[in-house]
């Protein structure tokens, strides 16, 4: 079947640097809400570095490129989502391997793998109001395209399309991890911030795929 090769995974974080950049002050914004306002400066300082290690040479499997982008998030991104991220993509990079080009079973795998790994760092469950809510969707999304023989393209559609109705589905919720935690019911009515970034990087990987 279909493969997404390096050029996508390149490509992939292009977009994302891209999209949080017009974004920061929203994600300021609502972390500003329900932490404390860095969200969108910490994501963007991140994506920055990861385009100017690009400058400096391409990877040429996806795992190479994920795991680029795993050691910038870490080094630079900081707070709570910066090793969240780091493990997220660390994650993907060992589930990609050397593969030159992932198909649609071993995308919903690698995307399986990070979500995996955010849980192993962060310990949140689905309805804590984290990023869990955007990922654990777009990972069953993921699953089901791969299981109906759906290409690379749709299936990250399908998880894009998953994590931005997740990132939604925190507002109405009390948070269970992170800063959020503190403010018990204060954060009702509310979008978290790390759904809101992670639906956006989703849908960068989608729109690379297209
Ligand atoms: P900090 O809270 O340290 O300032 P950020 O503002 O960069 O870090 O990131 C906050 C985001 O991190 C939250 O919106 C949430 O999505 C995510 N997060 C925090 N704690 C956890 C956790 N234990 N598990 C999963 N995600 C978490
Ligand atoms: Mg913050
Ligand atoms: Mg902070």
């Amino acid at each position: 079947g279909q493969t997404l090769d390096a050029s996508w995974a390149i490509d992939w974080l292009r977009r994302s640097a891209a999209v949080i950049a017009e974004n920061r002050m929203m994600l300021i914004e609502l972390d500003r809400k329900i932490g404390d306002g860095d969200h969108g400066e910490n994501m963007d300082r991140g994506f920055q570095a990861i385009l100017l290690k690009l400058d400096e040479g391409e990877p040429e499997t996806p795992g190479a490129v994920f795991k680029l982008a795993a050691m910038t998030l870490m080094s630079k991104v900081g707070g709570a989502a910066g090793p969240l991220y780091g493990t997220a993509f660390l994650r993907a990079a060992t589930a990609a391997g050397e593969q030159r080009g992932l198909d649609s079973e071993l995308l919903a795998a690698a995307l399986a793998a990070a979500r995996d790994g955010v849980v192993a760092r962060g310990k949140a469950a689905v309805g804590e109001k984290t990023m869990i809510d955007a990922w654990t969707p777009a990972v069953d999304a993921a699953a089901a395209a791969a299981a109906r023989g759906a290409g690379p393209a749709e299936l990250l559609d399908a998880a894009a399309s998953a994590a931005r109705a997740g990132a939604v589905s925190t507002e109405p919720l009390i948070a269970r991890k992170g800063r959020a935690s503190y403010l018990g019911e204060r954060a009702i009515g509310h979008r978290d911030p790390g759904a809101e970034s992670s639906a956006l990087l989703l849908r960068a990987a989608a729109e690379a795929a297209a």
